[in-house]
């Protein structure tokens, strides 16, 4: 994969990205364009098909993570993020109405994990991050 440097501002990673597609822009935007400041690195799909589609063969998904890494995650992100650590899930669901939904689709009840074991486990060398 290329470095962003490498890209040819063609616009084709614009014309198959669905957050474009719907009126949102994404890395993809400021990539066909680089004076380009309306866009945001939190709104891809992680579809990958700007990057499948790239003719310079740009790392564009790198670049976003990269952003993303500088920037402070959006509150709807971050309660996730709060989520997963505090039970291992990004939406938390009652166990009951868990195993409803899993039962109308002929699945076994789940067990979700103890409280707190995401946090051990994704925390456990570089300190609470979030
Ligand atoms: S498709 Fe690739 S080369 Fe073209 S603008 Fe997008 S990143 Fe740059
Ligand atoms: S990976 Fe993200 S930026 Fe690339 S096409 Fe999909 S939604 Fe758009």
């Amino acid at each position: 994969m290329n470095h962003p440097d490498e890209c040819l501002q063609c616009g084709t990673c614009v014309t198959v990205c669905p957050v474009e597609m719907v009126g949102g822009h994404a890395i993809v935007t400021f990539l066909a364009d680089p004076d380009a400041t309306d866009y945001s690195v939190w709104l891809c799909t992680s579809c990958w098909r700007c990057q499948e589609a790239c003719p310079g063969g740009v790392s564009i998904y790198e670049l976003m993570m990269e952003q993303r890494r500088r920037e402070e995650a959006p509150a709807g992100y971050r309660a996730a993020f709060e989520s997963v650590l505090a039970c291992g899930l990004a939406l938390q669901v009652p166990q009951e109405e868990l195993d409803q939904m899993r039962a109308a689709w002929g699945l076994e009840p789940t067990r979700l994990p103890p409280p707190g074991l995401a946090r051990a486990l994704l925390c456990a060398e570089d300190g609470d991050r979030w």
